[in-house]
């Protein structure tokens, strides 16, 4: 994630799912995870139970390895995905916050859900069905919980600074002014650009509004894909024109129906649709990739696998992914891109046609790369 210093990868990647009621939050992680959890009722008094779920990352790349090896096992890599309940404008204000705030820092990365559909039998908190409005609104809660953050933290080092006891805090001090700086322009803190030093400082303290961002526009059944949802989508794309921020327009409902059918019935009914492929594919790869994460695979009789890792991680510490005695043992890794093993149709075929390489400790693993590790224990 370079710019924040956030989001060290280990374990599966937390996605929080945020928005105002009754944007399609459940119904969005429904679509996700594939599950029926309940919608929460509306209001929803206690707002602290929040639906959890696993998602899988879809990778067209595990399918087609495991046409080729017929493993015993097909693992894709696992994303944990967060319905967090119980935000509503004024939360800053108010007693739950804790609750909700602290769950949503816990996240990697966060899916804010923003409503667009019309539907006058769904409740809308304010009367009128305003993205721009409602996605501001949003921002501005996690502002002001972010800024109650920087104060607490600032309060603190100030005293030990005066005590005498804080010298070793004036470089985290100074950062944490320009937080406060930033946010009290009601400014999220992921447009802030920082040195690798400023980020270090102030990374363990999970600013929310530093956390890349997915915005997903959840649009009527009858405007994806059209004229308006372009036009919904414009004014939240120049909210959040800058870095670590998306907009993705997209039918919660559509995409929950979608993931309920068995395989062969959800490809009619996105023929019909004519769409490609369903959102949550994309969703997921769009969280990944606002992450900076990408897979490489293991290929065997025994188990085709994706594995997650950072953009950039070096070949020995992607092997630790798998095991520490690989990463101890490490001597080589042998390395094919996942397009050259299936143009040359199997490994024997990729190692004659010379597009197997010898990779040693340091080479950058890269997306799709299928790797076998050579190591000695
Ligand atoms: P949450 O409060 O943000 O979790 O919202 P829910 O997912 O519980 O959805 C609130 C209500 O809106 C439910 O009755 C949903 O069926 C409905 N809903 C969600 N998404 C859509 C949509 O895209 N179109 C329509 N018409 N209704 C939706």
């Amino acid at each position: 994630m370079g710019k924040c210093g956030l989001a060290v990868y280990n374990g599966p990647m937390k996605l929080g799912i945020i928005g105002l009621p009754n944007a399609g939050k459940t119904t969005l992680f429904n679509a996700l995870t594939g599950r029926s959890a309940p919608a929460a009722p509306f209001p929803n008094p206690l707002g602290t139970e929040h639906h959890v779920g696993v998602v899988h990352v879809p990778d067209r790349r595990l399918e087609q390895l495991t046409e080729m090896y017929s493993p015993r096992k097909t693992t894709p890599a696992d994303v944990t995905c967060v319905d967090i309940t119980g935000f509503s404008r004024g939360i800053s204000a108010s007693k739950q916050k804790a609750a909700v705030f602290n769950e949503i820092r816990d996240a990697d990365a966060i899916i804010h859900t923003v409503r667009a559909f019309a539907d006058p039998a769904v409740v809308h908190a304010d009367g009128a069905v305003d993205p721009a409005a409602d996605a501001a609104a949003l921002e501005l809660e996690l502002i002001f919980s972010d800024l109650e953050l920087v104060e607490t933290r600032l309060g603190r080092i100030e005293s030990s600074i005066k005590k005498g006891v804080g010298d070793d805090l004036a470089g985290e001090r100074a950062v944490l002014r320009k937080f406060l700086a930033q946010l009290e322009e009601e400014k999220p803190l992921r447009n802030l650009e920082l040195s690798g030093g400023e980020a270090a400082l102030t990374g363990s303290l999970q600013f929310i509004s530093q956390k890349p961002e997915l915005v997903v526009l959840n649009v009527g059944e009858d405007d994806i894909g059209g004229e308006a949802a372009a036009v919904a989508a414009a004014p939240l794309e120049s909210f959040y024109a800058g870095k670590d921020a998306r907009v993705f327009p997209l039918s919660a409902k559509i995409e929950m129906e979608l993931s309920q059918l068995p395989a062969d019935e959800a490809g009619l009914f996105l023929a019909d649709l004519g769409i490609r492929e369903a959102a949550m594919n994309r969703v997921i790869r769009e969280a990944y990739a606002l992450l900076g994460l990408i897979s490489f695979l293991t290929a065997g009789e025994d188990e085709v696998k994706a594995w997650t890792i950072h953009k950039g991680t070096p070949a020995v510490k992607a092997a630790g992914k798998i095991h520490s005695d690989i990463e101890r043992g490490f001597i080589r890794a042998e390395v094919v891109s996942y397009d050259n093993l299936t143009a040359a149709g199997s490994m024997a075929k990729a190692r004659e046609a010379g597009a197997v390489r010898l990779e040693g400790k340091d080479y950058t693993v890269q997306d799709g790369d299928v790797i076998n590790f050579r190591f000695n224990v």
